[in-house]
């Protein structure tokens, strides 16, 4: 048997194991879907020091806090709200009728819809495979995830752990390189979630559109923030540093470039390497600043800081103890870069951050109006009318105000992108209905009104339609 057909037949083999066993119980109860959830708790818990060491050699290094508050905490809190919820979201839902329909009854209920194919990227690579499935499972599918072949010690652990915790019918994982990621996304899932790039992200949709498979994309982007001219820069600095260091920048949601009032440029520049230096101080910083994933991403992210100083921008760069393995960079500000140049046409995905000086608020809006809407936008205001005016002004996946990351953690909040920075969104409730199918139940109770509007037709129909189509 080739490579190509061993590959096909390891997927449709999967799915096939995977569909009959939906087929036999397309409607799990609330106690089997809670156990599933479980049983995700269970694995986090038991393996969270195997999953923290095996990022971490992934990553060069990744500090055991970060993937601790990143990767294992959130997926915890997202468990609860879940596990807690989860009577009331399966519960058919009851919806309106009108004048017309009162002898109807309309009920909405959601079903699972069937095997559901998760791809994963590097970047987080437990929180992005296991956050979709909390609401995959919950919603009672089944699901096969396709870990990312950049972080292969975490990829193999997470299919041994998955293998330990869930029978291969409920959840599998199929490990492997771009060529099973190509076949993977061809396969006829009942939905495909798909997160990484965007440039991937449309080959996964066109892959999936052969089958009408229903994607949801959570793809990346340059995600902007504005420091609007009454806030204050030294807190605005604190939160950017926070969002941005994180995983050293390769944050799909991390600020990508920030627009600062031009007056207050050099102030701002300043309180952002004061607080670079007040995270990461040279006692401890090579214990807690994570790495670039690998030499590829590192040489891209080194190019682009070599473009700009060729082309004569300033470049202010921390100073901070590197971790000693792998291939970190140090946190470096671009000041005021070129429109055309790499770091501001491309997501930087790494510890760079451009800062880009406005006259006023609406030349910053307008900024990020001229680009694609982007996953994340942040805005630092206090004030009410200038939070208006941007909100209203801009489009974007998710928003935090006077804060950065805060939204992807609100269990209550749908986490999405829109137009290229992807399609759908999930977590929570929404994550619940978007890996279900909504399916509208019209039932007759006594009467059944359509009788009236039985042929033959007469003086009934005729006043019944003037009736029906009043305006
Ligand atoms: P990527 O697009 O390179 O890879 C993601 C997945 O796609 C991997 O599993 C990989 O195996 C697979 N893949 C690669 N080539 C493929 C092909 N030709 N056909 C089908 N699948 C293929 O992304 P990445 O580098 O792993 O992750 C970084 C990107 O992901 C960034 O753009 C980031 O913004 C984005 N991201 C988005 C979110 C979000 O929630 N929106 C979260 C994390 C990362």
């Amino acid at each position: 048997m080739s490579e190509d057909s061993h590959i096909e037949f390891l997927l449709s083999d999967a799915l096939a194991r995977q569909r009959a066993a939906f087929e036999a119980d397309p409607h799990p109860s609330l106690a089997t879907r809670r156990d599933r959830l479980d049983r995700i708790g269970r694995l986090l818990k038991d393996r969270g020091p195997e999953i923290c060491a095996a990022v971490s050699r992934d990553f060069g290094h990744r500090s055991v806090h970060e993937t601790t508050m990143l990767e294992i905490v959130p997926l915890m809190g997202a468990l609860r709200h879940t596990r807690s919820h989860l009577r009331r979201w399966m519960k058919p839902e009851r919806r309106g009728r009108s004048i017309e329909f009162l002898q109807l009854k309309n009920t909405v209920q959601y079903q699972p819809l069937g095997v559901i194919g998760v791809m994963v990227p590097w970047n987080y690579p437990i929180f992005l495979a296991l956050g979709p499935l909390i609401d995959i499972l919950a919603a009672g599918n089944r699901a096969i995830i396709k870990p990312s072949e950049l972080v292969p010690q975490t990829s193999a652990l997470l299919s041994t752990l998955i293998g330990a915790y869930f029978a291969p019918e409920e959840v599998t994982v199929i490990e492997g390189g771009v060529d099973v990621a190509a076949a993977f996304s061809a396969q006829p899932f009942d939905h495909l979630v798909f997160t990484g790039s965007t440039a991937v992200g449309r080959k996964v949709m066109a892959a999936a559109a052969a089958n009408l498979t229903p994607v949801t994309l959570e793809l990346g982007g340059k995600s902007p923030t504005i420091v609007a001219p009454d806030y204050s820069h030294f807190s605005a600095a604190r939160d950017i540093v926070f969002g941005k260091l994180m995983n050293a920048g390769q944050t799909c949601i991390a600020p990508d470039y920030v627009l600062v009032e031009k007056g207050r440029l050099e102030q701002f520049v300043s309180a952002l390497q004061a607080e670079i230096v007040r995270c990461y101080p040279s006692q401890s910083s090579a214990m807690h600043y994570t790495g670039i994933v690998g030499e590829r991403a590192h040489r891209r992210l080194v190019d682009g800081l070599q473009e700009c100083r060729d082309r004569g921008v300033r470049l202010v760069t921390a100073d901070i103890t590197l971790p000693q393995a792998g291939f970190a960079i140090a946190p470096t500000l671009v000041i005021d870069p070129p429109a055309d140049c790499r770091l501001m046409e491309e997501e930087i995905f790494g510890p760079i951050l451009p800062i880009i000086p406005y006259d006023t608020l609406d030349d910053a809006i307008a900024f990020i109006r001229a680009r694609p809407r982007p996953l994340t936008l942040y805005l630092f205001t206090g004030r009410n009318e200038t939070r208006r005016k941007v909100l209203e002004s801009t489009i974007s996946g998710n928003v935090t105000v006077n804060g950065t990351l805060l939204h992807v953690a609100q269990n209550d909040l749908p986490f999405g992108g829109v137009g290229p920075s992807g399609i759908g969104a999930y977590h929570g409730f929404d994550g619940f209905k978007r890996f279900s199918h909504a399916r509208g139940i019209a039932t007759v109770r006594i009467f059944n009104p359509a009788r009236l509007a039985m042929p033959p037709y007469g003086r009934l129909t005729e006043l019944l339609a003037k009736f029906m189509g009043r305006i």
